[in-house]
């Protein structure tokens, strides 16, 4: 991986009385290694990668303190390494992406969640819920609940996020639980400070080996029958009141008091941020979040304390519970407490909003005023309602200056190599008829968008080919899957080659052979090209210099098996129909090779800055489009859909279709060739070479052109 956290880095070794300054996730970073972590694994995912990023690259400060790290192959592997807390004092810590890496990793969670662990245990959930999300709209409370594991949900402000890892940690160990932390993509980017401390080297770590396995033998650390039966007993009978006393005891709750006695929200606590600037716009708290209605903010969701609910709850008329997401798991619980506590107020929540999707600011305001309108009709609310209407008058104003906005679909980086493959793709489909695709997740989702438009099913991670194994024996066309090198190691091997060699199916399997696991930030692969290929190959893609997928292939039995430039779009058309069309009877499987665009633009970048600084030659591709040959049909348009190839304004006067036009940020891929050429289309597009810094000869032969 390219990037660079040299900075982040640094903050990690602060000390002392020392101030950290930075994003939420990398304040959680530094909390594990001051509450002594001895391990860390994770698989990267929005918005949690950074955690792993950094402690990837900060693995020679980890050497120093003896803390492993690991990047795992998925989830599964990620949760499975928790199991070195359940006979060891050691501390461990994983990192996902939720819902959809803890449903991979579902398996290996149960079984811990019903061993318990010895060692504190903590799973850092970006939960990627709401605006911004990318996944299946589902929640990881449904998971802490079914497993009984114990769940977080602190405010986002560093010194309370940092306080409840350390805190987790504790909790794991009182109540030999494994701990999730859910953090939403606002968490994890709030910006913020808080003071530091050393960092401790763990008991047991690579420094401090330990002798050997448990000298005693427990068969109650396994979670297998028949120690599971009472390992479900321990956990109602012995786990959770422990935890429950942990929380209280340490206030892992925070109540904050307000004036006005006889209401009272309860929020969970990633919403809080957003809940006092909706009780500032409605007129109910000051500029730094101090509310006028008592709040009490639940930085562990999971389990509840009933004693804090009912005696937060006791003396009020109304309760307000505000709930992120569906359905009402917090809701329905505080109702059960307070009903058998016969506490006699009110209680609101989803009658009062939405039921499912993002809690924003003007949600929240909306909710709180029919809480208000109800129960405090003496509140002077008229400020949130003059910002509503304004919010209602911008959005108007918009739509009527604006009008009905272009449709701007996410799509491929400038000159990415998995561009050309859908457009191979779309060449033969206008050929032979389309085919059921199923797509994977990873960069190539963009082939779902337009120009391409393809894609039917989209399953999960590696699991477009299992997907369509259900589709090909009832379909007279062969159906494609498409998966990246990413989605191939993390289940697609299994899931899909396996399983479709072992039924002998017959589908076209194309693996975008990118060499990293793009979509989240070029995290490197067990095929991803070696160092030494990547510096030689500057300029070039360095994809080709592995051949992992191509040897694993090979050795598990595929007999059909072709690797293509992806850019060179003619042969991949003529491969992929040749897929399609063949009679071999059984898995074809296209290993489409280019390195990712943004990865080598990465290494490319800084290459070319310091050739030109030292007054190399340098010599940049780009193309163009002449503008009096482009016939305006945008045919190159619809088979590209790349950033820099558009449309301007006809200079001929007496045309009035708009012309194609490269922009500047063509990074000279060749695609606009390629597709010209496969496609046969108008001849007007043309290569040309930016020299700078020419020599002699280039002078002497720019004189003549
Ligand atoms: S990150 Fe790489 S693979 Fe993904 S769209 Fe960009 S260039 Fe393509
Ligand atoms: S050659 Fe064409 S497809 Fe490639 S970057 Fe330039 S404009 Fe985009």
């Amino acid at each position: 991986m390219e990037r660079q956290f040299t900075k982040e880095i640094e903050s990690l070794r602060l000390g002392d009385g020392e101030t950290f300054h930075g994003e939420g996730i990398l304040a959680v970073t530094k909390a594990l290694l001051q509450s002594g972590v001895s391990y860390v694994g994770g698989y990267q995912g929005a918005p949690v990668s950074h955690l792993l990023d950094v402690m990837v690259q900060a693995r020679d400060y980890l050497d120093e303190l003896g803390v492993h790290v690991e990047a795992c192959t998925s989830e599964a592997s990620a949760a499975a390494m928790l199991g070195a807390s359940i006979n060891y004092p050691a501390r461990g810590a994983v990192t996902w992406k939720s819902i959809v890496g803890t449903n991979v990793a579902a398996d290996a969670l149960s079984y811990l969640a019903s061993a318990g662990v010895m060692g504190g245990t903590l799973i850092v959930l970006g939960e990627d819920y709401g605006e911004g999300g990318v996944v299946a709209q589902e929640r990881s409370h449904a998971f802490a609940m079914k497993s009984l594991m114990w769940l977080l949900d602190p405010r986002p402000n560093l010194p309370t996020i940092v306080d409840m890892v350390e805190r987790g940690f504790e909790l794991s160990e009182t109540s030999n639980t494994p701990v999730m932390m859910e953090l939403r993509i606002r968490a994890c980017h709030v910006r913020g400070s808080f003071p530091t401390r050393k960092n401790i080297s763990p008991a047991v770590s690579t420094r401090e080996k330990l002798e050997g396995p448990p000298k005693e033998f427990i068969y109650d650390r396994l979670a297998h029958p028949p120690a599971t039966f009472r390992q479900e007993k321990l956990k109602n009978d012995v786990r959770l009141p422990a935890a429950r006393k942990f929380i209280a005891e340490h206030r892992l709750n925070e109540i904050f008091p307000g004036e006005e006695q006889g209401l009272g929200i309860i929020v969970q606590g990633g919403l809080y941020n957003g809940l006092t600037f909706a009780l500032k716009t409605l007129g109910l708290a000051d500029a730094f979040g101090a509310s006028r209605i008592p709040i009490l903010a639940l930085n562990v969701v999971y389990p509840l304390v009933p004693e804090e609910i009912v005696e937060f709850s006791r003396t009020k008329k109304a309760i307000l519970v505000l709930e992120e997401g569906q359905p009402e798991f917090i809701e329905q619980e505080i109702a059960t407490i307070l009903r058998r506590a016969d506490v006699p107020g009110k209680l609101h929540g989803k009658d009062c909003m939405h039921m499912a999707g993002d809690y924003n600011v003007e949600a929240l305001v909306r909710g709180l005023a029919k809480f208000l309108a109800q129960h405090a009709p003496h509140l002077d609310t008229a400020s949130g309602a003059r910002w509503l209407e304004s919010v209602k008058d911008s959005r108007e104003k918009a739509n009527q200056l604006l009008g009905a906005l272009p449709v701007r679909p996410p799509t491929f980086c400038t000159g990415c190599p998995e561009r050309p493959v859908f457009a191979a793709m779309k060449l033969v489909a206008q050929d032979i008829g389309r085919p059921h695709v199923s797509m994977d997740v990873g960069c190539h989702c963009f082939g779902s968008f337009e120009p391409f438009s393809q894609g039917n099913t989209l399953l999960g991670y590696g699991m477009s080919l299992a997907s369509a194994a259900g589709v090909a024996p009832m379909s007279s066309r062969r159906p494609v899957a498409i998966m990246g090198d990413g989605g191939f190691w993390h289940n697609g091997l299994l899931s899909g080659v396996a399983s479709n060699l072992m039924n002998k199916g017959d589908g076209v399997l194309v693996i975008m052979k990118n060499g990293y696991a793009s979509a989240t930030g070029t995290q490197e692969l067990l095929s991803s090209p070696p160092e030494d290929a990547r510096m030689v190959a500057i300029g070039q893609s360095a994809a080709h210099a592995d051949r992992t997928i191509e040897d694993t292939l090979t050795g598990l039995g595929v007999k059909w098996l072709r690797t293509v430039n992806n850019y060179k779009v003619g042969e991949v058309a003529k491969v992929y129909k040749e897929a399609m069309k063949t009679d071999y009877k059984g898995l074809k499987v296209i290993v489409a090779e280019g390195e990712c665009q943004l990865e080598r633009q990465r290494r490319l970048k800084p290459f070319l800055s310091r050739q030109l600084s030292e007054g190399k030659r340098t010599v940049r591709v780009k193309y163009g489009v002449d503008e009096d040959t482009c016939t305006g049909d945008h045919s190159c348009i619809r088979l590209s859909g790349c950033p820099t190839l558009t449309v301007k304004d006809n200079p001929d006067p007496l045309r009035r279709d708009p012309v194609a036009t490269v922009v500047d940020g063509c990074v000279g891929c060749g695609l606009c060739g390629e597709n010209a050429h496969a496609a046969v289309l108008c001849p007007s597009f043309y290569r040309a070479e930016v020299i700078q810094n020419p020599n002699a000869w280039d002078r002497l032969v720019g004189r003549f052109l």
